[in-house]
Formats: structure tokens, C-alpha cells, sequence
């Protein structure tokens, strides 16, 4: 049935796996993945949102340090081939790896007009102290809320201790607190207090197209992180990666590095070769400014390409999903240095 006409909401909750689905190995003391029905019988209240909510496991559950990327595209099916059926979704994903899985998301549903929201916790569901059952209900009551019938969040988010963020904007930032995510360059889509405050002027508008699945990244991808005493032989290695389309170079401050001919040289070289390289900052807020300085100006003129404000986990999925749709190498810049799903800010 059309969900516009239906009066009950209908969740589907996708358990990926993730801490908050695990329980101590009795043998080894390790934290070991378990089935979603703990995560049920944890949370009874969830029966007293009144929604339908159904649940599909991924079995055996995955630590999310062994997401891959074809695992988004099979993500990105299920959402497609249930999109109908259901009034939002709700990822429970580890948290490590929870924020490029929800940047890969962003980009591969295009025209995305639910909610489409990840989280997971710190602690696991059977622990007493748990941040599991605030952030399930919490991240299910978002994925329920309309106005006028429609998603009030048609977007790919992260929700973690009280906060949603864009989901490729956000970054975990640490591996203790509960509050383990944030999003330095864009600010949360909602507040969770007493009730649910959403900055609707930061949400994104609902599309006027259907929903578009993509199912193609290309994962040719490599990372060179700059840092004092990088060694040419490290550089090399990086830019000669057999089979490397794109090379994401993590610069210092405003996109700032090493000025040393050997360098600049080993960069215009690969860029020659066909190579993309795309600078975004190691700092995790801010924007990359070609040009403002003296070491970046000459990055600007061998052809690296700005990432503006692109966190990470955006650059490299981006790249991933861009590469796999084999534009020419100007509407690739083009679509890279530009806004596709409010990862960047443009014109900042
Ligand atoms: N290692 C876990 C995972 O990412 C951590 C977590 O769930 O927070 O799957």
C-alpha cells in the first residue's frame, strides 16, 4: 500500500552488527557479535512507539571494521528494493566505520526523499549503562517523523548521544564517550532534550525526482597523509599504486605541503599520468584554500584538486562512487569540487 495513505509508520531496521549487538565471549572475554533478537528483547519499549518495525540481519553480524564497499551497494539495494514499503530506515552499524558507510549511502541514493539513519553505540545492548536504547529509540522516532505526510529528514544521517548529523559530513572522533561523533564544518540536523528540535533550515529539501539507487563504486583509491620527513620512496610508492585512479592527499592546516622540489615534481608527474589527486585537510574542520599560502599555491598550479571542506570518509567515497561512473576527467572535477548531497560547502 502507498505509505502516503497507510496511518501506521513503517520502520525497517537493518542490523549490520556493531558493539551494540554484541556480548562477551565467555572463553576469550572478547566482545563477540550476537542476532538482533537480544537488541528486541533489550528495548521492550520499542513496541510502544506504535510503529511497524521490521528487521532485517545481515548474518553472520559484521564488526563494521570489515565493511567493504560492496556492502554499501547491497545496503543501498535493500533500502531500493523496500523503499516503498516502508516510511524510513534505521541502520544499527559499529560505530568505527559508521560514518563512511553513511557518506557511501549519501551518494548512492540519490533523490532520497525518507530517512535513512544509521547509529549504534559505544556500549553494547545488554549493559546496564547502554547508550543502545536511547539512541534505537531516539534514531526510530527520526525515522518516523513527518509533516504534511512527508519525511521531515530526507537524508542519509548518523544519530549519536542526543545529536544528528549529516551523515557524510559527520567523523568519530572518539572511541570512549558516548557522544563519539561530530561534524565540525555543518551543523546538527536535530537536538534530542525533553523533545526532538530539528534545524529544519539545515535539512535538505525533498527531491522533486524519484529515488535513484546507484550500484557501482570504484574503490581504485589511495591516501597519502603528509606529515614533517615524509620520505620520497613512501610518495612514490602511494602515486605509483598499480590500478590507482585517485589519490587523496591529506595536507596540513588550509591544504598546505611541502614545498620540496622532489615532491611537487613526484606529484606533477603522477598527475601527468592521469592520476586525480584531491586535497583535503588533515584538520577536522575548516577548508582547504588553494593558494592562500605559498605551500599550496604551487599544488594549485601542477592540477591537484581542491576537497574544500570534504571530511574523509566524504572524499574517499565520493571518489569511489564518481570513478565508477566514468566521467571525463573535467565533469569529474566539476562534480567533485561541487555540492552533490550537501557533502561540501560551496563557495567556502
Ligand atoms: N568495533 C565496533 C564496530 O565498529 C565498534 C562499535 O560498534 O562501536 O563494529
Amino acid at each position: 500500500m502507498n505509505s502516503r495513505r497507510r496511518k501506521t509508520t513503517r520502520i525497517l531496521i537493518i542490523y549490520t552488527g556493531g558493539t551494540v549487538g554484541m556480548v562477551v565471549d565467555t572463553g576469550s572475554g572478547a566482545l563477540k557479535p550476537i542476532g538482533f533478537r537480544e537488541i528486541r528483547d533489550n528495548i521492550p519499549e520499542i513496541v510502544r512507539l506504535g510503529f511497524e518495525i521490521e528487521v532485517h540481519a545481515f548474518n553472520p553480524p559484521l564488526d563494521s571494521s570489515n565493511m567493504q564497499p560492496a556492502i554499501w551497494v547491497e545496503l543501498a539495494a535493500i533500502i531500493g528494493s523496500k523503499y516503498e514499503t516502508y516510511d524510513g530506515f534505521v541502520i544499527l552499524h559499529g560505530s568505527d566505520t559508521m560514518a563512511f558507510t553513511a557518506s557511501a549511502l549519501s551518494f548512492l541514493l540519490e533523490n532520497l526523499a525518507k530517512p535513512v539513519i544509521l547509529t549504534g553505540s559505544q556500549l553494547p545492548i545488554g549493559e546496564i549503562r547502554t547508550d543502545a536504547r536511547e539512541n534505537i529509540i531516539t534514531a526510530l522516532e527520526i525515522a518516523a517523523a513527518r509533516k504534511g505526510g512527508k519525511a521531515l529528514v530526507p537524508e542519509v544521517c548518523i544519530y549519536f548521544d542526543y545529536q544528528l548529523f549529516r551523515g557524510n559530513r559527520s567523523k568519530k572522533y572518539n572511541a570512549e564517550k558516548f557522544e563519539a561523533f561530530y561534524s565540525m564544518n555543518y551543523p546538527p540536523l536535530a537536538e534530542a532534550g525533553i523533545s526532538i528540535k530539528y534545524r529544519r533550515e539545515a535539512i535538505a529539501r525533498l527531491p522533486d525526482a524519484p529515488l535513484k539507487v546507484h550500484r557501482q563504486l570504484d574503490n581504485q583509491v589511495a591516501v597519502l597523509k603528509m606529515f614533517p620527513g615524509i620520505n620520497r620512496h613512501t610518495v612514490e610508492a602511494i602515486l605509483g599504486t598499480p590500478g590507482c585512479r585517485a589519490v587523496i592527499l591529506e595536507t596540513f592546516g588550509s591544504g598546505n605541503a611541502s614545498t620540496e622540489p622532489w615532491f611537487i615534481s613526484a606529484l606533477a608527474a603522477a598527475i601527468t599520468r592521469g592520476l586525480v589527486i584531491v586535497d583535503i585537510t588533515q584538520c577536522d574542520g575548516g577548508a582547504v584554500e588553494l593558494g592562500r599560502y605559498e605551500t599550496s599555491a604551487q599544488l594549485q598550479q601542477i592540477g591537484v584538486w581542491s576537497g574544500h571542506d570534504l571530511t574523509f570518509e566524504a572524499a574517499l567515497t565520493k571518489l569511489m562512487f564518481l570513478l565508477a561512473q566514468k566521467h571525463s576527467r573535467k565533469r569529474l572535477r566539476m562534480l567533485m569540487e561541487t555540492s552533490l548531497r550537501g557533502e561540501l560547502t560551496e563557495g567556502g
